[in-house]
């Protein structure tokens, strides 16, 4: 570990202190990344993840392959958007990991990613509405889209802050989706979810228009959802 420190820093230059909560923080960053771009939902470099931590965020660099990044390589940038020198360049969506990190205090981590049906959808412009009770997963009665701006930019940070104002995913027009939770294991497997209802969403509607179910009965699952897999617990 310690030497993996001293690579991020580059040669030469002293490595930060960091106490064993950031180093299990970044290490659960990378772990999170690796089982996304290992679970096929990040073709090639694309996508990002990160967590909150402490006063700041730990975010993946930007472009790296995925299984080369180490703990150390995980960018740390306080919250009010400065980032410390000496290390790797951020992704390239710092902004709007920013702002979701700003407007909801519940979230801890956020996982951005290109998964192949969601990002049909979003460039097709098509949000995901209540064809599946499952669509509940995110939050609402359906998976909203949020407009196009260029990737990295304050417009794209905004879309997506309002966007998720609501629910805990959402698909970003001509680019791909986002999930947020209170951890990157929990983001990750919402982010799963999206794509596997995007996947039936795009099938379905090969068949023809699809049955969107009613929002009182989307009322009614949400109620459900709020205690589903407790299994007795309060
Ligand atoms: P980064 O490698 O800079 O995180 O960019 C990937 C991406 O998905 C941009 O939207
Ligand atoms: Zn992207």
């Amino acid at each position: 570990m310690a030497r993996e420190i001293g690579r991020a820093v580059g040669a030469g230059r002293r490595a930060p202190q960091r106490g064993t909560a950031e180093l299990v923080a970044r290490r659960g960053v990378v772990d999170t990344a690796l089982a996304m771009s290992r679970g096929g939902l990040s073709p090639g470099r694309s996508g990002n993840v990160s967590a909150r931590f402490e006063d700041s965020l730990l975010i993946t660099p930007s472009g790296l392959p995925y299984d080369l990044i180490t703990p150390a390589d995980i960018v740390r940038v306080r919250l009010d958007g400065h980032v410390p020198p000496g290390q790797q360049a951020p992704s390239s969506e710092l902004l709007f990991h920013l702002a979701v990190y700003r407007s909801r205090p519940d979230v801890g981590a956020v996982v951005h990613c290109h998964s192949m049906h969601a990002t049909v959808l979003a460039c097709a412009r098509r949000p995901i509405p209540a064809f599946h009770y499952m669509v509940a997963v995110a939050g609402g009665d359906d998976i909203p889209l949020v407009p196009y701006a260029t990737f990295g930019s304050e417009e794209l940070a905004r879309h997506v802050a309002d966007g998720l104002a609501h629910r805990n995913a959402c698909l970003m027009a001509n680019h791909g989706q986002i999930a947020v939770a209170a951890n990157g294991p929990e983001a990750l497997a919402l982010a799963e979810e999206v794509e596997v209802l995007a996947e039936q969403y795009v099938k379905v509607l090969m068949l023809g228009t699809p049955h969107v179910l009613a929002r009182d009965e989307m009322a009614r699952v949400l109620e459900r959802f709020s205690t589903y897999g407790r299994n007795g617990k309060a």
